[in-house]
């Protein structure tokens, strides 16, 4: 798409409206960053893990060391020194603490905005997201994530919408602005049957030349068709936690992991000769922090580092690929306490799980009996809970559980607080966190990385290797 469609898309008044800023960080109105790339990459590969506390990356990366045997391939660029690294600011414009589509559009458009927007200022000014610019570069664009194709990060990079929960509305720009590569959840936002004015986004891009994937066969087939615009939609909201994903046959045969995904997408946009930009996001580590749920955060924490894997496989091999590896901000801050024996016992427990609170949860209830409750949590995590802690959860599942913390009082954390019992992982509430948020980035381009930057900083550095 021309800058004009875009300014009609995004209903834009100026891209160089007054952004505002965070006081503490400094995020001036106008301000220049000063990140500098000094290489030209021919592609940029930015890897999000939604969510990921400094906790998340050390358990992920210790579990891995005690049941494979080897560190995660993103503390592994950090010991063979392979990396660009740096702490990020992760502020919104009007919170220290933001949200994923403030912290996503930081990236996209290079401002601060609000919590709950995407790429727009206070007053609805549309600023251009990232893969608006890259086209007109010549660059083939993609968004992959485990979230609906339309949730707040994947949009940050490519949408302008007053409030992220329009995701029927970000679906349309997607097509408007011709993302070349979709893949994730969502499809309830791209049928006739399931959107508010009834379009049929699956048929319009079949139409509009995209090769369709459904499920993780077809996704396979695709790739060997010569198409360079592709949509795969695997769920019809989120894709399953990555635990729950292969733990039930048929969610592990029909769902691709992230990594298969990441393949999938840098295959096809590697077509374009001149190069692309990819936005690859792990966006439940986010959503079992908020769950307090040790065995979503791991494995979907690994199911990540598995995309970093094949991510970082691809640039070695083309040697014209920058890797920006980061998380939009912190969330729960879980932490492995003074485990016993060494924590190794505790990871053997985190080994024998077998679904995460969500698989727990969808057996019982408020009206469910203490025996059908301490049943649902052995057969899912083999762990035995004490009849008082059974009492508990029942309490809270009824909504008459009382935390000291009052954020501490729902059901998922008061799970997460029994279930740290056998893991030792503590947790220090169940929402976003303003902690500094881990930068890492390889090849062409991460010269740019400082040891402290500013989120918007990161949208400069990507956009500087264009220039
Ligand atoms: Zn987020």
């Amino acid at each position: 798409m021309n800058r004009r469609t875009f300014l009609k898309a995004g209903g834009a008044a100026t891209a160089l409206a007054a952004g505002g800023g965070w006081p503490l960080a400094n995020a001036a109105a106008g301000e220049v960053a000063t990140a500098r790339a000094s290489a030209k990459p021919r592609n940029i590969i930015f890897l999000v893990s939604d969510g990921m506390s400094s906790g998340t990356l050390s358990i992920a990366d210790q579990y891995l060391r005690w049941r494979d045997g080897r560190p995660s391939h993103w503390i592994r660029l950090y010991e063979e020194g392979k990396v660009s690294r740096g702490l990020m600011d992760t502020a919104s414009r009007n919170n220290i603490v933001t949200d994923s589509a403030a912290a996503s559009s930081a990236w996209g458009c290079g401002r601060r905005v609000n919590n709950d927007t995407v790429n727009m200022g206070p007053n609805g000014e549309a600023y251009e997201p990232i893969l608006v610019t890259a086209k007109q570069h010549g660059k083939a664009t993609g968004l992959v994530t485990t979230a609906t194709v339309t949730h707040a990060t994947p949009a940050g990079f490519a949408a302008n919408i007053r409030n992220r929960w329009q995701e029927d509305d970000i679906a349309v720009q997607y097509i408007e602005r011709e993302v070349d590569v979709l893949l994730g959840g969502g499809q309830n936002h791209f049928k006739a049957t399931r959107r508010d004015d009834e379009r049929d986004l699956i048929d319009e891009c079949r139409e509009a030349g995209y090769t369709l994937a459904m499920d993780a066969a077809e996704l396979a087939a695709a790739i060997d068709k010569d198409t360079d615009k592709l949509l795969g939609l695997f769920a019809d909201s989120l894709l399953p936690y990555e635990l729950d994903r292969i733990n039930n046959d048929d969610l592990a045969k029909h769902v691709p992991s992230l990594a298969d995904m990441t393949r999938s997408a840098l295959q096809v946009l590697n077509r374009n000769p001149n190069g692309f930009i990819v936005q690859i996001e792990g966006a439940r580590v986010d959503h079992a922090a908020h769950n307090n749920d040790i065995g979503g955060l791991v494995f979907d924490q690994l199911a990540f580092d598995d995309a970093i894997g094949a991510a970082v496989e691809f640039a070695e091999a083309d040697g014209d690929t920058l890797v920006i590896v980061t998380t939009d901000h912190g969330n729960a801050n879980p932490g492995l306490n003074s485990g016993w024996q060494g924590g190794r016992y505790r990871f053997e427990t985190l080994s024998k799980f077998r679904g995460t609170h969500e698989a727990i949860f969808n057996r019982i209830n408020a009206e469910s009996s203490l025996g059908a409750i301490w049943e649902a949590i052995g057969d899912v995590t083999k762990v035995g809970v004490s009849r008082n802690r059974v009492k508990l959860l029942l309490s809270a599942l009824r909504g008459e559980y009382e935390a000291p913390y009052y954020r501490s009082s729902n059901a998922n954390a008061l799970l997460g607080q029994i279930i740290a019992n056998e893991t030792d992982v503590g947790w220090a509430g169940g929402r976003h966190t303003s902690d500094h948020a881990e930068l890492a980035a390889f090849g062409p381009g991460s010269e740019g990385i400082r040891a402290f930057m500013k989120n918007t900083d990161l949208h400069q550095l990507m956009v500087n290797t264009w220039a």
